[in-house]
């Protein structure tokens, strides 16, 4: 099977089931507990923090939650707001931050959707227009889960911290970490949110960095772990694994060989396909991600003529398995007869440029195919 979806998921470090089985089996301990096997594991999780803090070069503090989607939904909820008071998100956000949005939206504050660019990327004088004094939170994310574009964020928080000073600025780093060197400090972002799960850690771990001297509220209440703000016993395996799953993807990041493979790909795809769109700029995105529209077709169903040939790719959310939206295909510009046709090619490490002439091989005769059938 040739897997091209890794900004979906990835597979887990096969040696992390050691992780799990020293923390869960062996020394289960509960990381609260006075006793010294206790003090030991919590201990450990302190080192895992402090590792991440220093491979994404932040100071302040890590909170791990148990998903990207709940770091989110705690930056969005969990940070203050005031009375007549607004928030600024990209109109391109996951919905883990879209949805927090429309509940605050619908809670009576005023929530405004930053433009972006045809590759997912914000324009950066629209959300310089909407900065104004009563920003209480911006959350912009720092790389395109749909198109890998990058944000200038560093550009963005300093036009905030200008603009709109009261705002704390959150970015959703989902997609970049592991994808990009990253440098909290020099970002000077308040809050950022990972998911272990996107760089081969566990399913169901994630963390929000807080930068020194920011302060939020909880929004999960309980025997006050995590400093008060996140409550719930902590689940050791999954943060010392993420710990370890960080370090050695970076270790592994070759963005060269991405960038050639991605050249490759985007060449190829414009012969099969000439009025194909590329929704990717490689000057200004992740080295491993191109997203693509083909007119006039549903991606889902080249998803699955490749998916008999072993084959995954992705499709854009506007054809998720969840429900089929056409908010992110009308944010890029599309026109109508390319909203249903968004696939995704994400690749890792692991890929190899055999794999993806495979793809192309094997992308080509199902275009053929689906294109005869419509004849
Ligand atoms: N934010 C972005 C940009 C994502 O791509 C994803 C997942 O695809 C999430 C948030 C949600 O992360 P999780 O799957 O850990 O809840």
């Amino acid at each position: 099977m040739i897997y091209l979806d890794t900004s979906a998921t990835t597979a887990m470090y096969p040696e992390i089931i050691d992780i799990i089985k020293k923390y869960a089996v062996d020394n289960y301990y509960n990381p609260s507990a006075l006793y010294t096997n206790a003090l030991n594991v919590a201990k450990d999780i302190k080192n895992a923090k402090q590792k991440i803090l220093d491979i994404l070069h932040g100071t302040g503090n890590i909170v791990f939650t148990a998903s990207g989607t709940e770091s989110d939904n705690m930056a969005i909820f969990g940070s203050k707001k005031f009375k007549d008071c607004k928030i600024l998100i990209s109109n391109v956000e996951h919905s883990a931050i879209y949805q927090c949005a429309k509940k605050l939206e619908a809670q009576g504050i005023q929530v405004e959707y930053v433009a972006c660019d045809r590759f997912g990327i914000v324009d950066e004088d629209d959300f310089k227009a909407k900065l104004s004094s009563n920003v209480a939170l911006v959350s912009i994310m720092h790389a395109c889960n749909e198109t890998g574009g990058v944000n200038d964020i560093e550009k963005l928080v300093k036009l905030t911290n200008q603009l709109a000073p009261r705002a704390i600025f959150h970015s959703d780093g989902v997609q970049a970490v592991c994808k990009m060197p990253i440098n909290l400090n020099k970002l000077g972002v308040d809050l950022y949110t990972f998911s272990a799960h996107k760089f081969h850690g566990m399913k169901g771990v994630g963390g929000l960095y807080i930068k020194k001297g920011v302060n939020i509220n909880p929004i999960i209440f309980g025997g006050g772990q995590e400093n008060g703000l996140r409550s719930a016993t902590e689940n050791v395996s999954g943060i010392i694994s993420t710990a370890y799953a960080l370090e050695k993807t970076y270790k592994n990041l070759d963005i060269e060989k991405n960038k050639k493979i991605m050249n490759y790909l985007e060449t190829s795809l414009r012969k099969i396909v000439p009025n194909c769109i590329i929704n990717t700029d490689f000057q200004r995105s992740l080295s491993n991600i191109l997203s693509f529209s083909v007119p006039n077709t549903r991606g889902e169903v080249l998803l699955h003529l490749l998916e008999d040939k072993g084959i995954i790719i992705g499709t854009g959310s506007a054809c998720s398995a969840q429900k089929a939206h056409t908010r992110i295909p009308i944010a890029l510009g599309l026109s109508k007869e390319y909203f249903d046709g968004m696939l995704r090619i994400s690749i890792d490490n692991s890929t190899t440029f055999e794999e993806i002439e495979l793809f192309v091989k094997e992308f080509d005769n199902c275009y053929k195919f689906l294109s005869n059938i419509m004849k």
